[in-house]
Protein backbone atom coordinates (compact mmCIF):
# COMPACT_ATOMS: atom_id res chain seq x y z
CA UNK A 1 0.00 0.00 0.00
CA UNK A 2 1.34 3.18 -1.00
CA UNK A 3 1.84 5.45 2.14
CA UNK A 4 1.94 9.38 3.21
CA UNK A 5 2.71 10.74 6.49
CA UNK A 6 -0.97 12.50 5.98
CA UNK A 7 -3.59 12.70 3.87
CA UNK A 8 -6.45 15.20 4.11
CA UNK A 9 -10.11 14.30 2.74
CA UNK A 10 -11.53 17.07 1.21
CA UNK A 11 -10.01 20.11 -0.33
CA UNK A 12 -12.54 22.52 0.85
CA UNK A 13 -11.49 25.69 3.24
CA UNK A 14 -10.76 23.56 6.55
CA UNK A 15 -8.56 20.89 4.52
CA UNK A 16 -6.80 23.31 2.34
CA UNK A 17 -5.92 25.38 5.98
CA UNK A 18 -4.35 22.13 7.62
CA UNK A 19 -2.55 21.21 4.73
CA UNK A 20 -0.73 24.51 4.25
CA UNK A 21 0.02 24.31 7.80
CA UNK A 22 1.45 20.89 7.46
CA UNK A 23 3.23 21.62 4.02
CA UNK A 24 5.27 24.06 5.26
CA UNK A 25 6.34 22.35 8.35
CA UNK A 26 7.58 19.98 5.91
CA UNK A 27 4.83 17.51 6.36
CA UNK A 28 4.13 15.15 3.66
CA UNK A 29 0.32 15.94 2.64
CA UNK A 30 -1.67 14.76 0.27
CA UNK A 31 -4.96 16.50 -0.13
CA UNK A 32 -7.82 13.99 -1.69
CA UNK A 33 -10.85 16.15 -3.42
CA UNK A 34 -13.71 14.64 -5.22
CA UNK A 35 -14.70 17.50 -7.67
CA UNK A 36 -12.83 18.83 -10.40
CA UNK A 37 -11.01 21.47 -8.53
CA UNK A 38 -11.02 22.75 -5.19
CA UNK A 39 -14.16 24.93 -4.61
CA UNK A 40 -16.29 23.28 -7.78
CA UNK A 41 -18.53 21.69 -5.17
CA UNK A 42 -18.58 24.30 -2.25
CA UNK A 43 -21.24 26.34 -1.61
CA UNK A 44 -21.50 29.30 1.17
CA UNK A 45 -23.30 32.11 1.15
CA UNK A 46 -20.80 34.60 0.69
CA UNK A 47 -19.00 36.54 3.65
CA UNK A 48 -15.91 35.57 4.94
CA UNK A 49 -15.27 37.32 8.43
CA UNK A 50 -11.21 37.67 8.54
CA UNK A 51 -10.64 39.37 11.10
CA UNK A 52 -10.75 36.40 12.98
CA UNK A 53 -8.18 34.41 10.88
CA UNK A 54 -6.09 37.50 9.91
CA UNK A 55 -3.63 36.23 11.88
CA UNK A 56 -3.32 32.68 11.03
CA UNK A 57 -0.83 32.54 7.87
CA UNK A 58 -1.33 36.54 7.65
CA UNK A 59 1.80 36.35 4.47
CA UNK A 60 -1.78 34.58 2.84
CA UNK A 61 -4.67 37.37 2.72
CA UNK A 62 -3.46 40.48 1.15
CA UNK A 63 -3.70 38.49 -1.75
CA UNK A 64 -6.79 36.29 -1.45
CA UNK A 65 -9.45 37.01 -4.40
CA UNK A 66 -11.94 38.27 -2.19
CA UNK A 67 -14.49 40.12 -3.49
CA UNK A 68 -15.75 42.95 -1.83
CA UNK A 69 -14.99 44.54 2.02
CA UNK A 70 -18.76 44.45 3.32
CA UNK A 71 -19.22 48.22 4.62
CA UNK A 72 -23.41 47.93 4.82
CA UNK A 73 -25.01 45.10 6.76
CA UNK A 74 -29.00 45.29 6.14
CA UNK A 75 -31.53 42.81 7.68
CA UNK A 76 -34.75 42.70 6.33
CA UNK A 77 -37.90 41.70 8.20
CA UNK A 78 -40.66 40.24 5.75
CA UNK A 79 -44.13 40.05 6.35
CA UNK A 80 -47.15 40.03 3.90
CA UNK A 81 -47.79 42.93 2.32
CA UNK A 82 -44.95 44.78 4.24
CA UNK A 83 -41.23 44.97 5.11
CA UNK A 84 -38.73 46.39 7.59
CA UNK A 85 -35.11 47.00 7.16
CA UNK A 86 -32.51 47.91 9.54
CA UNK A 87 -29.21 48.81 8.16
CA UNK A 88 -25.85 49.57 9.34
CA UNK A 89 -22.97 51.61 7.72
CA UNK A 90 -20.24 52.00 9.35
CA UNK A 91 -16.37 52.97 8.46
CA UNK A 92 -15.55 50.74 11.40
CA UNK A 93 -16.64 47.59 9.39
CA UNK A 94 -13.78 48.07 6.63
CA UNK A 95 -10.78 51.28 8.16
CA UNK A 96 -7.81 49.94 8.17
CA UNK A 97 -8.04 45.93 7.57
CA UNK A 98 -11.72 45.04 6.94
CA UNK A 99 -13.34 42.94 9.16
CA UNK A 100 -15.51 40.85 6.04
CA UNK A 101 -15.33 40.45 2.55
CA UNK A 102 -17.47 38.61 0.41
CA UNK A 103 -16.51 35.80 -1.42
CA UNK A 104 -17.28 33.68 -4.29
CA UNK A 105 -15.88 29.83 -3.06
CA UNK A 106 -14.86 28.29 -6.68
CA UNK A 107 -12.38 31.13 -6.57
CA UNK A 108 -11.15 31.39 -3.30
CA UNK A 109 -10.88 27.86 -2.19
CA UNK A 110 -9.01 27.42 -5.95
CA UNK A 111 -6.29 29.90 -5.39
CA UNK A 112 -5.71 28.43 -2.02
CA UNK A 113 -5.21 24.72 -3.14
CA UNK A 114 -2.59 26.89 -5.26
CA UNK A 115 -1.10 28.27 -2.40
CA UNK A 116 -1.13 24.86 -0.28
CA UNK A 117 0.72 23.11 -3.63
CA UNK A 118 3.16 25.51 -3.51
CA UNK A 119 3.74 24.92 0.14
CA UNK A 120 4.48 21.25 -1.57
CA UNK A 121 1.43 19.34 -0.78
CA UNK A 122 -0.43 17.43 -3.32
CA UNK A 123 -3.82 18.38 -3.88
CA UNK A 124 -5.41 15.13 -6.75
CA UNK A 125 -8.74 16.55 -7.51
CA UNK A 126 -11.28 14.25 -9.18
CA UNK A 127 -10.33 11.70 -6.47
CA UNK A 128 -13.49 10.61 -4.36
CA UNK A 129 -12.45 8.64 -0.83
CA UNK A 130 -14.67 5.87 -0.54
CA UNK A 131 -13.65 4.61 3.07
CA UNK A 132 -11.84 5.52 5.89
CA UNK A 133 -9.55 2.16 6.47
CA UNK A 134 -9.40 0.97 10.10
CA UNK A 135 -7.25 -1.83 11.86
CA UNK A 136 -7.86 -2.20 15.64
CA UNK A 137 -10.12 0.95 15.76
CA UNK A 138 -7.57 3.05 14.64
CA UNK A 139 -7.97 4.83 11.01
CA UNK A 140 -4.69 3.97 9.09
CA UNK A 141 -5.78 5.63 5.59
CA UNK A 142 -7.94 5.70 3.29
CA UNK A 143 -9.67 3.98 0.24
CA UNK A 144 -10.53 5.84 -3.22
CA UNK A 145 -12.35 3.19 -5.67
CA UNK A 146 -9.46 0.25 -6.05
CA UNK A 147 -6.84 2.80 -4.69
CA UNK A 148 -5.73 2.50 -0.30
CA UNK A 149 -2.95 4.58 0.44
CA UNK A 150 -1.78 4.62 4.40
CA UNK A 151 -0.71 7.62 6.38
CA UNK A 152 0.07 8.19 10.02
CA UNK A 153 -3.01 10.43 10.20
CA UNK A 154 -5.69 11.17 8.20
CA UNK A 155 -7.62 14.66 8.35
CA UNK A 156 -11.08 14.54 8.21
CA UNK A 157 -12.13 17.55 6.06
CA UNK A 158 -15.18 15.85 4.53
CA UNK A 159 -17.84 18.59 4.89
CA UNK A 160 -21.01 18.79 6.66
CA UNK A 161 -23.14 15.15 5.39
CA UNK A 162 -20.05 13.03 7.66
CA UNK A 163 -20.42 10.39 5.21
CA UNK A 164 -17.09 8.39 5.81
CA UNK A 165 -16.72 9.63 9.49
CA UNK A 166 -20.28 8.24 10.40
CA UNK A 167 -19.24 5.22 8.23
CA UNK A 168 -16.48 4.69 10.33
CA UNK A 169 -18.19 4.81 13.48
CA UNK A 170 -16.36 8.44 14.24
CA UNK A 171 -19.35 10.46 14.49
CA UNK A 172 -22.60 10.17 14.31
CA UNK A 173 -25.26 10.36 11.15
CA UNK A 174 -26.65 13.47 10.62
CA UNK A 175 -30.19 14.54 11.79
CA UNK A 176 -32.63 16.88 9.77
CA UNK A 177 -33.06 18.59 13.03
CA UNK A 178 -29.49 19.58 13.05
CA UNK A 179 -29.28 20.58 9.42
CA UNK A 180 -30.71 23.62 7.12
CA UNK A 181 -30.74 23.26 3.47
CA UNK A 182 -29.24 26.15 1.18
CA UNK A 183 -29.73 26.53 -2.37
CA UNK A 184 -28.27 29.91 -3.88
CA UNK A 185 -27.62 31.57 -7.56
CA UNK A 186 -25.00 33.58 -8.73
CA UNK A 187 -26.67 36.55 -10.37
CA UNK A 188 -24.57 38.73 -12.76
CA UNK A 189 -24.81 42.74 -12.79
CA UNK A 190 -22.06 45.28 -13.97
CA UNK A 191 -20.17 46.48 -10.72
CA UNK A 192 -22.38 49.94 -11.31
CA UNK A 193 -25.39 48.78 -10.91
CA UNK A 194 -24.38 46.83 -7.88
CA UNK A 195 -23.16 50.12 -6.24
CA UNK A 196 -26.37 52.47 -7.43
CA UNK A 197 -28.53 49.64 -5.82
CA UNK A 198 -26.82 49.53 -2.60
CA UNK A 199 -25.48 52.85 -1.84
CA UNK A 200 -22.09 51.80 -2.46
CA UNK A 201 -19.12 53.26 -2.45
CA UNK A 202 -16.92 51.98 -5.84
CA UNK A 203 -15.47 48.39 -4.38
CA UNK A 204 -17.16 48.60 -1.24
CA UNK A 205 -19.90 45.36 -0.36
CA UNK A 206 -23.13 44.94 1.26
CA UNK A 207 -24.51 42.00 2.91
CA UNK A 208 -28.24 41.49 3.52
CA UNK A 209 -30.14 38.80 5.95
CA UNK A 210 -33.82 38.58 5.32
CA UNK A 211 -36.68 36.43 7.67
CA UNK A 212 -39.80 35.97 7.90
CA UNK A 213 -42.34 35.57 4.91
CA UNK A 214 -39.29 34.48 2.86
CA UNK A 215 -39.25 30.91 4.31
CA UNK A 216 -43.07 31.05 4.91
CA UNK A 217 -42.96 30.73 8.51
CA UNK A 218 -40.16 27.86 8.50
CA UNK A 219 -37.00 28.31 10.42
CA UNK A 220 -33.97 29.85 8.34
CA UNK A 221 -33.81 33.53 5.93
CA UNK A 222 -32.27 34.48 2.88
CA UNK A 223 -29.25 35.86 1.91
CA UNK A 224 -27.58 38.57 -0.70
CA UNK A 225 -23.89 39.28 -0.59
CA UNK A 226 -22.42 41.82 -3.59
CA UNK A 227 -19.61 40.24 -5.03
CA UNK A 228 -17.74 42.15 -7.52
CA UNK A 229 -19.65 41.64 -10.90
CA UNK A 230 -22.28 40.06 -9.40
CA UNK A 231 -24.15 39.07 -6.40
CA UNK A 232 -25.17 36.02 -4.18
CA UNK A 233 -28.67 35.56 -3.77
CA UNK A 234 -29.92 32.52 -1.66
CA UNK A 235 -32.21 30.89 0.91
CA UNK A 236 -31.73 28.61 3.80
CA UNK A 237 -34.24 26.66 5.50
CA UNK A 238 -34.37 24.41 8.41
CA UNK A 239 -34.37 20.74 6.84
CA UNK A 240 -36.88 19.38 9.47
CA UNK A 241 -39.45 22.21 8.91
CA UNK A 242 -39.40 21.63 5.45
CA UNK A 243 -40.09 17.86 6.11
CA UNK A 244 -42.84 18.42 8.35
CA UNK A 245 -44.85 20.65 5.63
CA UNK A 246 -47.02 19.11 4.15
CA UNK A 247 -48.23 21.74 1.28
CA UNK A 248 -46.05 20.62 -1.38
CA UNK A 249 -43.93 23.15 -1.12
CA UNK A 250 -40.57 22.03 -2.67
CA UNK A 251 -37.54 23.65 -0.44
CA UNK A 252 -36.18 24.59 -3.97
CA UNK A 253 -39.22 26.24 -5.05
CA UNK A 254 -38.38 29.11 -2.21
CA UNK A 255 -35.77 30.99 -3.93
CA UNK A 256 -37.36 31.28 -6.90
CA UNK A 257 -40.58 32.66 -5.13
CA UNK A 258 -38.30 34.84 -2.85
CA UNK A 259 -36.95 36.27 -6.19
CA UNK A 260 -40.37 36.92 -7.65
CA UNK A 261 -41.19 38.90 -4.44
CA UNK A 262 -41.97 42.74 -5.23
CA UNK A 263 -38.99 43.86 -2.62
CA UNK A 264 -36.64 41.45 -4.33
CA UNK A 265 -37.48 41.70 -8.31
CA UNK A 266 -36.01 45.16 -8.71
CA UNK A 267 -32.80 43.80 -6.75
CA UNK A 268 -32.06 41.17 -9.22
CA UNK A 269 -33.53 43.14 -12.79
CA UNK A 270 -31.29 42.85 -15.81
CA UNK A 271 -29.05 40.12 -14.07
CA UNK A 272 -28.43 36.88 -15.46
CA UNK A 273 -27.92 33.92 -13.50
CA UNK A 274 -24.52 33.05 -13.81
CA UNK A 275 -23.78 29.66 -11.24
CA UNK A 276 -26.94 27.56 -9.30
CA UNK A 277 -26.19 25.56 -6.05
CA UNK A 278 -27.66 23.84 -3.12
CA UNK A 279 -25.54 22.32 0.18
CA UNK A 280 -26.62 21.60 3.10
CA UNK A 281 -25.23 23.38 6.28
CA UNK A 282 -24.82 21.97 10.37
CA UNK A 283 -26.99 24.00 12.41
CA UNK A 284 -26.79 21.93 15.55
CA UNK A 285 -24.06 23.80 17.66
CA UNK A 286 -21.99 22.88 19.92
CA UNK A 287 -23.83 19.71 20.63
CA UNK A 288 -23.45 18.20 17.91
CA UNK A 289 -19.74 18.41 17.54
CA UNK A 290 -18.31 14.78 17.25
CA UNK A 291 -15.55 13.81 19.03
CA UNK A 292 -12.72 15.39 17.50
CA UNK A 293 -9.37 13.25 17.25
CA UNK A 294 -8.92 9.66 17.90
CA UNK A 295 -6.11 7.03 17.13
CA UNK A 296 -5.04 8.15 13.57
CA UNK A 297 -6.99 11.00 13.07
CA UNK A 298 -8.55 14.46 13.14
CA UNK A 299 -11.76 15.86 12.53
CA UNK A 300 -12.31 19.35 11.23
CA UNK A 301 -14.13 21.69 9.46
CA UNK A 302 -17.96 20.87 8.63
CA UNK A 303 -17.42 17.73 9.37
CA UNK A 304 -16.71 18.41 12.98
CA UNK A 305 -20.10 21.26 12.76
CA UNK A 306 -17.90 24.09 13.19
CA UNK A 307 -20.58 26.06 11.63
CA UNK A 308 -22.43 29.03 13.58
CA UNK A 309 -25.50 30.75 12.74
CA UNK A 310 -26.09 33.70 15.23
CA UNK A 311 -29.26 35.19 13.47
CA UNK A 312 -26.96 38.24 11.99
CA UNK A 313 -24.05 36.93 11.81
CA UNK A 314 -23.08 33.43 9.78
CA UNK A 315 -19.82 31.96 10.41
CA UNK A 316 -18.25 28.57 9.11
CA UNK A 317 -15.70 29.97 6.70
CA UNK A 318 -13.37 31.18 9.20
CA UNK A 319 -14.41 28.69 11.83
CA UNK A 320 -12.86 26.15 9.09
CA UNK A 321 -9.59 27.93 8.31
CA UNK A 322 -8.65 28.38 11.86
CA UNK A 323 -9.50 24.51 12.79
CA UNK A 324 -7.63 23.51 10.23
CA UNK A 325 -4.55 25.20 11.05
CA UNK A 326 -5.30 23.86 14.75
CA UNK A 327 -5.12 20.43 13.33
CA UNK A 328 -2.14 21.27 11.39
CA UNK A 329 -0.38 22.15 15.06
CA UNK A 330 -1.56 18.92 16.78
CA UNK A 331 -0.09 17.29 14.03
CA UNK A 332 3.19 18.69 13.82
CA UNK A 333 3.36 18.11 17.94
CA UNK A 334 2.17 14.52 17.07
CA UNK A 335 4.56 14.07 14.64
CA UNK A 336 7.47 15.49 16.88
CA UNK A 337 6.65 13.09 19.81
CA UNK A 338 5.91 10.27 17.28
CA UNK A 339 2.53 9.45 18.85
CA UNK A 340 -0.41 9.84 16.35
CA UNK A 341 -2.51 7.85 18.78
CA UNK A 342 -5.64 9.84 20.51
CA UNK A 343 -3.06 10.52 23.30
CA UNK A 344 -1.10 12.03 20.68
CA UNK A 345 -3.43 13.66 19.03
CA UNK A 346 -5.44 15.31 22.21
CA UNK A 347 -3.93 18.93 21.80
CA UNK A 348 -6.52 19.79 18.94
CA UNK A 349 -9.26 19.44 21.16
CA UNK A 350 -7.38 21.67 23.92
CA UNK A 351 -6.60 24.50 21.44
CA UNK A 352 -10.15 24.33 19.94
CA UNK A 353 -11.07 24.80 23.07
CA UNK A 354 -9.00 27.95 23.66
CA UNK A 355 -9.77 29.26 20.22
CA UNK A 356 -12.55 31.25 19.42
CA UNK A 357 -13.82 28.40 17.58
CA UNK A 358 -15.17 26.55 20.34
CA UNK A 359 -15.76 28.97 22.51
CA UNK A 360 -17.93 31.47 19.97
CA UNK A 361 -19.65 27.70 19.62
CA UNK A 362 -20.14 27.50 23.50
CA UNK A 363 -21.42 31.17 23.81
CA UNK A 364 -23.63 30.39 21.09
CA UNK A 365 -24.94 26.76 22.64
CA UNK A 366 -28.18 27.70 23.37
CA UNK A 367 -29.28 29.65 19.62
CA UNK A 368 -30.24 26.69 17.79
CA UNK A 369 -32.84 25.49 20.21
CA UNK A 370 -34.20 29.21 20.30
CA UNK A 371 -34.09 29.04 16.46
CA UNK A 372 -36.61 26.42 16.73
CA UNK A 373 -39.02 29.06 17.93
CA UNK A 374 -41.10 29.47 14.41
CA UNK A 375 -42.78 32.92 16.12
CA UNK A 376 -39.51 34.25 15.14
CA UNK A 377 -40.01 33.59 11.51
CA UNK A 378 -43.78 34.81 11.81
CA UNK A 379 -45.15 37.17 14.53
CA UNK A 380 -41.73 39.26 15.27
CA UNK A 381 -41.38 40.28 11.13
CA UNK A 382 -44.90 41.06 11.19
CA UNK A 383 -45.44 42.58 14.51
CA UNK A 384 -42.64 44.84 13.99
CA UNK A 385 -44.09 46.19 10.37
CA UNK A 386 -47.53 47.06 12.14
CA UNK A 387 -45.78 48.66 14.83
CA UNK A 388 -43.66 50.73 11.88
CA UNK A 389 -47.27 50.88 9.86
CA UNK A 390 -49.01 52.24 12.95
CA UNK A 391 -46.44 55.19 13.47
CA UNK A 392 -46.46 56.19 9.54
CA UNK A 393 -50.38 55.80 9.12
CA UNK A 394 -52.47 59.20 8.40
CA UNK A 395 -55.78 58.68 7.68
CA UNK A 396 -58.89 60.33 7.34
CA UNK A 397 -59.36 60.34 11.81
CA UNK A 398 -57.91 62.50 13.93
CA UNK A 399 -54.82 61.28 14.77
CA UNK A 400 -53.35 59.89 17.98
CA UNK A 401 -50.24 61.04 19.42
CA UNK A 402 -46.61 59.48 18.37
CA UNK A 403 -46.10 57.44 21.61
CA UNK A 404 -50.17 56.50 21.92
CA UNK A 405 -49.82 54.72 18.22
CA UNK A 406 -46.43 52.76 19.36
CA UNK A 407 -48.20 51.64 22.62
CA UNK A 408 -50.96 50.36 21.46
CA UNK A 409 -49.22 48.02 19.16
CA UNK A 410 -46.11 47.31 21.23
CA UNK A 411 -49.20 46.26 24.08
CA UNK A 412 -51.12 44.12 21.50
CA UNK A 413 -47.69 42.28 19.86
CA UNK A 414 -44.98 42.56 21.95
CA UNK A 415 -46.81 42.66 25.52
CA UNK A 416 -48.32 38.91 25.85
CA UNK A 417 -47.27 35.77 27.85
CA UNK A 418 -45.81 34.08 24.71
CA UNK A 419 -43.39 36.93 23.57
CA UNK A 420 -42.58 37.49 27.36
CA UNK A 421 -41.89 33.96 27.40
CA UNK A 422 -39.42 34.16 23.91
CA UNK A 423 -37.87 37.55 25.62
CA UNK A 424 -36.96 35.15 28.87
CA UNK A 425 -35.54 32.54 26.40
CA UNK A 426 -33.61 35.15 24.60
CA UNK A 427 -31.93 35.98 27.67
CA UNK A 428 -28.62 33.59 27.28
CA UNK A 429 -28.45 33.75 23.27
C1 LIG B 1 -25.99 28.23 1.79
C2 LIG B 1 -24.82 28.42 2.73
C3 LIG B 1 -24.52 29.69 3.21
C4 LIG B 1 -23.42 29.88 4.05
N1 LIG B 1 -23.05 31.15 4.39
C5 LIG B 1 -21.87 31.35 5.03
C6 LIG B 1 -21.34 32.66 5.17
O1 LIG B 1 -21.87 33.65 4.65
N2 LIG B 1 -20.19 32.81 5.89
C7 LIG B 1 -19.52 31.73 6.42
O2 LIG B 1 -18.46 31.93 7.03
N3 LIG B 1 -19.99 30.48 6.26
C8 LIG B 1 -21.13 30.26 5.57
N4 LIG B 1 -21.57 28.98 5.35
C9 LIG B 1 -20.82 27.86 5.94
C10 LIG B 1 -19.50 27.60 5.22
O3 LIG B 1 -19.70 27.59 3.83
C11 LIG B 1 -18.93 26.26 5.68
O4 LIG B 1 -18.86 26.27 7.09
C12 LIG B 1 -17.55 26.00 5.10
O5 LIG B 1 -17.63 25.89 3.71
C13 LIG B 1 -16.95 24.73 5.68
O6 LIG B 1 -15.75 24.41 5.01
P1 LIG B 1 -15.26 22.89 4.97
O7 LIG B 1 -13.95 22.92 4.29
O8 LIG B 1 -15.36 22.29 6.31
O9 LIG B 1 -16.35 22.13 4.10
P2 LIG B 1 -16.62 22.21 2.55
O10 LIG B 1 -16.38 23.56 2.02
O11 LIG B 1 -17.96 21.60 2.32
O12 LIG B 1 -15.49 21.27 1.94
C14 LIG B 1 -15.55 19.87 2.03
C15 LIG B 1 -14.81 19.32 0.83
O13 LIG B 1 -14.70 17.91 0.94
C16 LIG B 1 -14.92 17.34 -0.33
N5 LIG B 1 -15.36 15.96 -0.09
C17 LIG B 1 -16.48 15.55 0.55
N6 LIG B 1 -16.52 14.21 0.59
C18 LIG B 1 -15.40 13.77 -0.03
C19 LIG B 1 -14.89 12.48 -0.32
N7 LIG B 1 -15.54 11.37 0.05
N8 LIG B 1 -13.71 12.39 -0.98
C20 LIG B 1 -13.04 13.51 -1.35
N9 LIG B 1 -13.49 14.76 -1.12
C21 LIG B 1 -14.65 14.88 -0.46
C22 LIG B 1 -15.98 18.23 -0.95
O14 LIG B 1 -16.01 18.12 -2.36
C23 LIG B 1 -15.52 19.59 -0.48
O15 LIG B 1 -14.62 20.20 -1.37
C24 LIG B 1 -22.66 28.76 4.50
C25 LIG B 1 -22.98 27.48 4.04
C26 LIG B 1 -24.03 27.31 3.14
C27 LIG B 1 -24.30 25.93 2.59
Amino acid sequence: MERVECIVVGGGLAGLSAAYGLAEAGVEVMVLERGDYSGAKNVTGGRLYLKPIRGIYPELWDEAPFERPVARELVTMMAEGAHTTVEIASDRFTAGAPQSYTVLRAKLDQWLAEKVMEKGAMVVPNMKVDELLREDGRVIGIRAGEDEIGADVVVVAEGVLRLLSSAAGLATQPKARHHALGYKEVIELPPGVIEDRWHLNPGEGAAQLFMGECTKGMMGGAFLYTNRESISLGIVVGMEDMRRRRDGTESWQLLDEFKELPQIRPLVAGGTVAEYSAHAIPEGGISQVPRLAGDGYLVTGDAAGFCLNALVTVRGMDFAVAAGHLAAEAIKRAKAAGDFSAAGLASYEGSLRSSFVLRDLETARTIPSFMENPRLFTHYPRAVARLLESVYTVDERPQDGLVKKAWKSVRRDFLNVATVKDAWSARRI
